[in-house]
């Protein structure tokens, strides 16, 4: 993520400190030095923040432990100031794993609540008699208080983490509850609306209370949900339609021989901006993209041959894949275009362009037949 640096590697993933932290340890000091804290005070509330973070690094690693078993890498764990976030390579597709991999994290908190109860009985407790019920400005600086102060802050974590705002822990054990039943986009859609619900409560409620981090986290999960709504209904669209829907069967190719400026010429005439290339025993040997022919004949002139730029390495569709395949095939592939082969036959090629005009028509499409004239 940008503006984080890496501070340690657990269990092989990356775990990296978001630089706006830095402001929150700066805010501490500066709060700290204005109430006239003494040392001993900062020292306790400094130790207070690690705690918290290194409770909510627990929770993250939580979710990614759990996922690893279900196949679904980490790419990395990043600490923000409202809290953490466990990047999922993708999410987990079966309902029953996205419900155990969220529920894991406030089961982290939890379970660290348990491991500190013993302190609370045997420890706490006897020693609270004769002491007076302490202020939040008696704790900071005293010890005694510390463990009792972790233990109540891992549970409020826990349960602030249950709420069902979707995209937080809650709202995903819900969606997985819901999608078992529903299916994902309707599960998702509902799992949204009561999220940003939620959200738009702790919005109205931070601008009551003037509590600027109820707002900050209410915005976040407005905005987040409806992102993520976006991925999977992007996610239904691509699955449910098939190359053949995209296919373009007309399309100019080049050769690794060809001067650039032929790719260049077919790529200033018109719609097609990506294409294919064949070496010259005319066997189909890479593909080159317009803006990679755009940036050399900006940066370097177009004196070379296309040989010297394309993409060498083919991988083929047929008609029957799905566009959540060609999505997919792109990505890993790093190539815009790609060849539709039938019977060893090239038969067309489908571009990215193809596949986000097509959604971008076919939404349009939906929405006037469903909007009264
Ligand atoms: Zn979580």
């Amino acid at each position: 993520m940008a503006g984080s640096f890496q501070i340690a590697k657990v269990f092989g993933i990356p775990v990296l400190l978001h630089w706006s932290l830095g402001f929150v340890a700066l805010l501490i000091l500066y709060l700290g030095f204005g109430k006239s804290m003494n040392f001993n005070e900062l020292l306790w509330v400094t130790l207070a923040m690690m705690a918290l973070f290194l409770s909510i690094l627990l929770h993250e690693f939580g979710h990614a432990l759990t996922a690893r078993r279900y196949g679904v890498q980490t790419k990395d764990i990043v600490l923000l100031p409202i809290g953490g976030l466990a990047r999922l390579s993708k999410l987990p597709e079966k309902p029953i794993h996205e419900f155990i991999v969220a529920i894991a994290g406030p089961l982290v908190n939890f379970a660290i609540a348990i491991l500190l109860l013993p302190y609370l009985y045997f420890v706490m407790a006897p020693g609270i008699e004769g002491r007076e019920a302490p202020t939040p400005n008696d704790i900071a600086g005293d010890y005694f208080y510390f463990i009792p102060f972790v233990f109540a802050m891992n549970i409020g974590l826990g349960v602030f983490n249950l709420l069902p705002a979707f995209p937080m822990d809650g709202g995903r054990i819900l969606r997985a509850l819901l999608a078992s039943w529903l299916g994902k986009l309707t599960a998702t859609r509902i799992a949204m609306i009561v999220g940003q619900l939620i959200a738009v409560g702790m919005v109205i409620l931070g601008f009551m209370g003037y509590n600027y981090l109820y707002i900050l986290i209410g915005l976040f999960i407005f905005f987040s949900a409806l992102r993520e709504f976006r991925w999977v209904k992007l996610d239904h669209d691509l699955s449910r339609h098939r190359v053949w829907e995209v296919v373009r069967r007309n399309f100019s190719v080049l050769h690794v021989s060809d001067p650039l400026q032929t790719a260049f010429d077919l790529l200033s005439r018109g719609p097609e901006h990506h294409f294919l290339v064949f070496d010259n025993q005319e066997q189909l040997s890479g593909t080159i993209s317009g803006e990679v022919i755009t940036q050399i004949a900006e940066s370097s002139g177009l004196s070379g041959e296309v040989g010297d730029y394309y993409r060498p390495g083919i991988a083929a569709l047929t008609l029957d894949n799905s566009l959540k395949e060609v999505d997919e095939v792109m990505r890993t592939s790093q190539s815009e275009i790609l060849p539709v082969v039938e019977n060893e036959v090239l038969v067309g090629v489908v571009d990215r362009e193809a596949v986000e005009n097509f959604l971008k028509f076919k939404d349009r499409s939906a929405s006037k037949t469903i909007r009264p004239a």
